[in-house]
């Protein structure tokens, strides 16, 4: 049986490092990490995820005011609230949920966001920044999977690597950051032709192509660590993976459950880089 990579427990573990860090730090700059969690609009799952969001910050010691906006709020009126978070001293990072409404241009938003207050890491000069090998901030998503192999010590220098989605949040910036740590990495998405061959030949397979339960036995490479990215809603109402668990548990190494994977890995990074920012703006650091 496979060894189960436990985000949920990893996370907890993190939350107390950065309670920690927090204490420390915060008694140097004089005032807590800030972050600012937008929330435009009243869609029950981004509800959730923000409300998960600002607890986590809350049990960490980071201040983070609610912005809660009416979902007929205009382009300009957020392109001002960023304007006033960008120039708020006390204000770190600056995470609007998405998906915004419709009728909101996302990409003005995104990219109004200073870079240096980026945590999701979606602006273009952090992007860059990892395809040049640049530290910088970082998608939590992908950022957060490097962290849970790291700390299961699971090595990822010269392994293969075969990242299954390329969508800007997940696929590509997790593809260039196992680039980045001397993986041979190889991106497969919807128009990949013999997806199972090209699975099977992983040692590490990340599955973020948010098809539930799709990937089985048949894709997976006997002792392979599985990271099953995906999150979706069977009709059961229970959350699914793109990974059929059980299937792959009896012939991988290594994987991720759905719930308790790589969804509290999320959380624990977005604390990690408003952590980056917060250490960038005060000066401080703690090594
Ligand atoms: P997306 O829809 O933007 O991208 C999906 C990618 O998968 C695309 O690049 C597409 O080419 C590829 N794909 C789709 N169907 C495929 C198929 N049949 N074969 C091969 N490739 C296929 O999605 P996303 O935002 O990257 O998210 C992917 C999944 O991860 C979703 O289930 C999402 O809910 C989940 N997610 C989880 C977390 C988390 O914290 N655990 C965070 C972000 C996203």
């Amino acid at each position: 049986m496979a060894k189960i990579l436990d985000g949920k427990a990893l996370a907890a573990t993190l939350h107390e490092e950065q309670a920690r860090e927090v204490t420390k730090l915060a008694a140097k700059a004089g005032r807590p990490p800030g972050l600012a969690v937008v929330l435009v609009g009243a869609d029950p799952a981004s509800q959730t995820y923000v409300a998960n969001k600002r607890n986590a910050c809350k049990k960490v010691g980071i201040y983070a005011p609610d912005y809660n906006l009416k979902s007929e709020t205009t382009t300009g009126e957020l392109l001002s609230l960023i304007d006033t978070l960008n120039r708020d001293p006390a204000i770190d990072g600056i995470l609007v949920q998405l998906p915004l409404p419709a009728g909101i241009e996302k990409e003005a938003v995104l990219t109004r966001i200073a870079p240096d207050k980026d945590v999701d890491g979606f602006h273009p000069a952090n992007l860059g920044r990892l395809v040049a090998g640049e530290p910088g901030l970082v998608a939590c998503t992908p950022r957060g999977v490097i962290t849970l192999l790291d700390r299961s010590g699971i090595p990822i220098a010269g392994k293969h690597a075969v990242v299954i989605g390329r969508s800007l949040i997940v696929g590509r910036p997790m593809a260039l950051l196992l680039l980045n740590r001397d993986a041979t990495v190889t991106i497969c998405h919807s128009k990949t032709p013999n997806l199972p061959a090209m699975a099977r030949e992983a040692d590490i397979l990340v599955a973020a192509l948010g098809r539930p339960e799709m990937i089985g036995r048949d894709y997976i490479k006997p002792g392979a660590t599985v990271i099953d990215v995906g999150i979706s809603r069977g009709s059961d109402g229970k959350l699914k993976g793109d990974v059929r668990f059980e299937e792959a548990a009896a012939v991988c190494g290594a994987i991720t459950p759905v719930p308790g994977g790589v969804g509290p890995m999320t959380i624990a990074t977005l604390l990690d880089n408003t952590l980056d920012a917060y250490r960038h703006h005060t000066g401080l650091s703690t090594h």
